[in-house]
């Protein structure tokens, strides 16, 4: 629970840091600490430090959490992760935003419960940056043509993108990932697809997020970082 705490105010100064570093205002990067694998109890020591919105990376996970920890005022659950779309009816009923949507076919499996809970839900675009075959995403190139083709799907909400860097201790390597997203927002700023805006970028985990908010993450994912390595 302290080591929570004091985590916690660590990375805050981390980046509060980096901002200053960048010439960007402290403030304008959000935390979003990723309680994945971690108990409801550590979700509630971060809740005691401030935080009140939450990652998770598995549907089933996070709404368990969710259920658990409904008493508790104001928490909202974040969507990280890879979904199948027989998991998108329950993310219709729980997340407050889902960050890694990168096909068609969910977004309207999405849309359609989401219309069925009347609900709407804030969406990021997850874009590949790094190239590899394993990662989910968009290619850069894509994203265009995919936020066009979101429209029909009045439930959601797109505010930007998000994606996961290349694994490398190579800042060149990791910057450029940052720098194809920033670029894909500027394309798609140029585009303007009606009803959409484009101006989140989730981008920076535990061990790369002062780069990334040097490059203009507007959020970082932080889950070690907070909580400890996961087992
Ligand atoms: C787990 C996870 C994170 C947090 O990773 P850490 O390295 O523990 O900070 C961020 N983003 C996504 C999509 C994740 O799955």
């Amino acid at each position: 629970m302290e080591q929570i705490a004091a985590n916690l105010a660590a990375v805050r100064g981390r980046i509060d840091a980096a901002c200053i570093a960048a010439g960007r205002a402290p403030g304008s990067v959000r935390l979003l600490p990723v309680s994945k694998t971690r108990p409801a109890a550590d979700v509630l020591a971060a809740h005691a430090g401030g935080c009140t919105r939450f990652g998770e990376n598995k549907a089933q996970e996070g709404l368990a959490k969710a259920r658990e920890l409904a008493a508790v005022p104001g928490l909202e659950w974040v969507m990280i992760g890879h979904l199948q779309s027989n998991k998108a009816r329950l993310v219709a009923r729980f997340a407050a935003e889902f960050q890694a949507l990168d096909s068609l076919a969910l977004a309207a499996e999405l849309d359609r419960r989401l219309q069925a809970e009347g609900r709407q839900l804030d969406v990021l675009i997850q874009v590949n940056s790094s190239g590899e075959a394993s990662k989910s995403g968009l290619s850069p190139d894509g994203v265009v043509g995919f936020a066009r083709a979101l429209t029909p799907f009045d439930a959601l909400r797109v505010r930007g993108l998000m994606t996961l860097a290349l694994p490398s201790s190579d800042p060149t390597l990791v910057s450029a990932c940052f720098d194809r997203v920033v670029d894909a927002q500027r394309r798609l700023r140029d585009a303007a697809v009606e009803g959409q805006r484009y101006d989140d970028l989730s981008m920076g985990m535990s061990g790369d997020f002062e780069l990334a908010i040097a490059h203009g993450a507007t959020e970082v994912r932080i889950g070690t970082a907070i909580f400890g390595a996961r087992t």
